[in-house]
C-alpha cells in the first residue's frame, strides 16, 4: 500500500530532488549569458546549446540540397554541426574544414553477383565510403543488411571520422557493406557472397590504405571468408581486415570490445555523480555482438541486465539475465542463429513482447531501470520512448549502437539532466581495439587478454575525460554530445588544415 504524505511534505520532497545551479556560457542565440536554474539532482545541468552559426547552417543546407534523399546522413551531419558554432567562434580558420568534411573523399559502389545453393544468380549492391583519411588510413566496419544504402553508410562513415579521432589512434573514417541479408542463408551461400564482394573491394583497400571490420550482419565468419579471398587476390598476408579469428592475426578482446568499452564509458559517466553499476538495473536492446558483451560487462560490474531484443521483439526478465542465461543467449544467437522469443520459452518468469509496427512505442524502453543501453540499430529510441525512460527516473543512457536515439530523444535526455553518452564516444571501444589489432599485426605480436583489456579500459577513460572536459571548456558542462563532437572535430580539423585541405 502506498503511504500518502501531507501536502507540505510532498512539496518539500519534490523540491529536494532539485538544486539551484548557476551557468555562464552561451544562450540559445549563441550570445554569452548567465543563468540560475532549478536542475534535477539525479543528473547534471545541461545548459542550452548555442544556435547554429549562419555559415555552418548554409553548409548544412547545401548537404541537404546535394543529396535530398539521404535523411540518415542529414541527421548525423546536423548533430555534429549543431555543436560546432562555439568552435568556429574560437577558430574561424576551421570554417573551410566544415565545408570539406561533409563530402566523402571517395565513394565506391559495385555489383556483387553470387549463386545461391540452387544455382540461381543473385545480384546485390556493394559499397565502400572512404570519408576521411586526414589522421590515418580509412577505418570502419562493413554492414550486411537489407536496409543498407548510401545514406546509411554515409551517416556511419561520417560518425566514424569523429569516433576514430576520439580514440587517439591514427585512424581515418570509412564504412561499407551491402544490401545482402545473411539471415536464412547457408554457410556456403554466405561464403560465395563474401568472396564475390571481396573480388571487387580488394583493389580499394589495404593495410595502409583502408582497413574494414565487422558491423551488423558481419561477424567472425564473414570476416574470415573475406580475408581469405583478399589474401588470394592480393597475394599477401597483411592486417587488411580487423575482427579476424585468433588463428590468423585477430586480437583477443576484439569481439568483446564494443560492449565492454560501452560499459567502461558508462561507468565513468556514472562516477561523475558518485554512482556505479553495482546494484543498478539495466535495459539492453539488441542481442548481437554489442549487446551480448555489454551484458557481460554489466554483470562483471555488479549490475542487473533485465531486457534484450532482436528485430522480432524483446524479452523482460525481472529476475535478471545472469551469466548462465547470457551463455544460453550467446549460443542461441552465435551458433543456433535463433530468435530471442525462444528465451521466454526456456526460462521461467520471462515475458516476450513481439515487435509492433511504428508508431507504437517499444515497451522495452518503458521498463523501469537505472541505466539504458540501446545496442541494436539506428533510430530505435524515439522521443516518446525517451520520455518513458525519464518518467521512470533513468539515470544514464549510453549508446552502444550508432545513432540509436533520434535527435528528439537526445533532446529529452539533455533537457531532463539525464547522463547521455553519444555512440561516437561510448561505442568507440570496438574500433579502438581494431586499432590495437592493427598495431599487433604490424609488430607481428599478440598481446594477452589482460593487456588488450587494460588498454581498452584506458582508452575509454581517456575518451570520457576528453569529451567531458571539452564540453566544459566550450561552455556546455555535462553535454557529452557537444564534447565528443568538438573534441573529435578539433584533431581532424588541425590535420586537414596542415595538409592543405586536399
Ligand atoms: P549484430 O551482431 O548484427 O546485432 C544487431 C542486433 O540488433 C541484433 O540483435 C538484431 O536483431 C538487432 N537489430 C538489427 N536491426 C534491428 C531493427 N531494425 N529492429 C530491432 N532490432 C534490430 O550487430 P552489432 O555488431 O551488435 O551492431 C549493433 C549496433 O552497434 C549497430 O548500430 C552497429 O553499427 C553498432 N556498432 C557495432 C560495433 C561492433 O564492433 N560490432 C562497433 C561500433 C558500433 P536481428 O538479428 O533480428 O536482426
Amino acid at each position: 500500500m502506498k503511504v500518502r504524505y501531507p501536502r507540505f511534505l510532498r512539496i518539500f520532497y519534490s523540491l529536494n530532488r532539485y538544486f539551484l545551479q548557476c551557468y555562464t556560457g552561451y544562450d540559445s542565440k549563441g550570445k554569452g549569458c548567465s543563468q540560475v536554474r532549478l536542475v534535477p539532482k539525479k543528473g547534471i545541468f545541461q545548459p542550452p546549446v548555442s544556435a547554429m552559426d549562419s555559415r555552418i547552417k548554409s553548409v548544412y543546407e547545401s548537404v541537404i540540397a546535394r543529396d535530398p534523399n539521404q535523411s540518415e546522413f542529414h541527421q548525423a551531419v546536423e548533430e555534429v554541426l549543431d555543436s560546432l558554432s562555439p568552435v568556429i567562434k574560437e577558430y574561424p580558420e576551421y570554417m573551410p574544414v566544415i565545408e570539406a568534411m561533409v563530402e566523402a573523399e571517395r565513394i565506391i559502389q559495385f555489383r556483387v553477383p553470387w549463386y545461391d545453393d540452387d544455382g540461381n544468380l543473385k545480384v546485390n549492391r556493394g559499397f565502400r565510403i572512404q570519408m576521411s583519411s586526414s589522421i590515418g588510413p580509412y577505418k570502419g566496419g562493413l554492414r550486411f543488411h537489407p536496409s543498407v544504402n548510401q545514406s546509411i553508410l554515409k551517416f556511419l562513415a561520417f560518425e566514424q571520422v569523429f569516433k576514430n579521432s576520439l580514440t587517439g589512434l591514427p585512424m581515418g573514417g570509412g564504412k561499407g557493406g551491402s544490401d545482402f541479408n545473411p539471415k536464412g542463408k547457408s554457410d556456403s551461400e554466405v561464403m560465395r557472397f563474401c568472396q564475390s564482394f571481396m573480388m571487387e573491394l580488394w583493389r580499394h583497400i589495404g593495410a595502409d590504405l583502408d582497413v574494414p571490420a565487422g558491423d551488423i550482419g558481419v561477424g567472425g565468419r564473414e570476416i574470415g571468408y573475406m580475408f581469405g579471398m583478399y589474401k588470394k587476390l592480393a597475394n599477401e598476408f597483411t592486417g587488411v581486415l580487423t575482427g579476424k579469428g585468433r588463428s590468423y592475426g585477430g586480437s583477443l578482446i576484439r569481439p568483446e570490445a564494443t560492449g565492454y568499452g560501452l560499459v567502461y564509458f558508462a561507468r565513468e559517466m556514472l562516477a561523475t555523480t558518485g554512482r556505479s553499476f553495482k546494484g543498478a538495473t539495466v535495459s539492453i536492446s539488441g542481442s548481437g555482438n554489442v549487446a551480448q558483451f555489454a551484458c557481460e560487462k554489466v554483470l562483471d560490474l555488479g549490475g542487473k541486465p533485465v531486457t534484450m531484443s532482436d528485430s522480432s521483439g524483446w524479452i523482460h526478465d525481472p529476475s535478471g539475465i545472469d551469466r548462465e542465461k547470457l551463455d544460453w543467449i550467446m549460443d542461441l544467437k552465435n551458433n543456433r542463429r535463433g530468435r530471442i522469443s525462444e528465451y521466454a520459452n526456456n526460462f521461467d518468469g520471462v515475458e516476450f513482447n513481439a515487435s509492433e509496427p511504428e508508431p507504437t512505442p517499444n515497451g522495452l524502453w518503458g521498463v523501469n531501470v537505472d541505466v539504458a543501453l540501446p545496442c541494436a540499430t539506428q533510430n530505435e529510441l524515439n522521443e516518446s520512448e525517451a520520455e518513458m525512460l525519464v518518467a521512470n527516473e533513468v539515470i544514464a543512457v549510453a549508446e552502444g549502437a550508432n545513432m540509436p536515439c533520434t535527435p528528439e530523444a537526445v533532446e529529452v535526455f539533455l533537457k531532463n539532466g539525464i547522463l547521455f553518452a553519444p555512440g561516437k564516444a561510448s561505442n568507440a571501444g570496438g574500433v579502438a581495439t581494431s586499432g590495437l589489432e592493427m598495431s599487433q599485426n604490424s609488430l607481428r605480436l599478440s598481446w594477452t587478454r589482460e593487456e588488450v583489456d587494460s588498454r581498452l579500459d584506458a582508452i575509454m577513460v581517456d575518451i570520457h575525460k576528453n569529451a567531458y572536459e571539452t564540453a566544459e571548456r566550450f561552455g556546455m558542462p555535462g553535454n557529452y554530445v557537444a564534447g565528443a563532437n568538438i573534441a573529435g572535430f578539433l584533431k581532424v580539423a588541425e590535420a586537414m588544415t596542415s595538409q592543405g585541405m586536399i
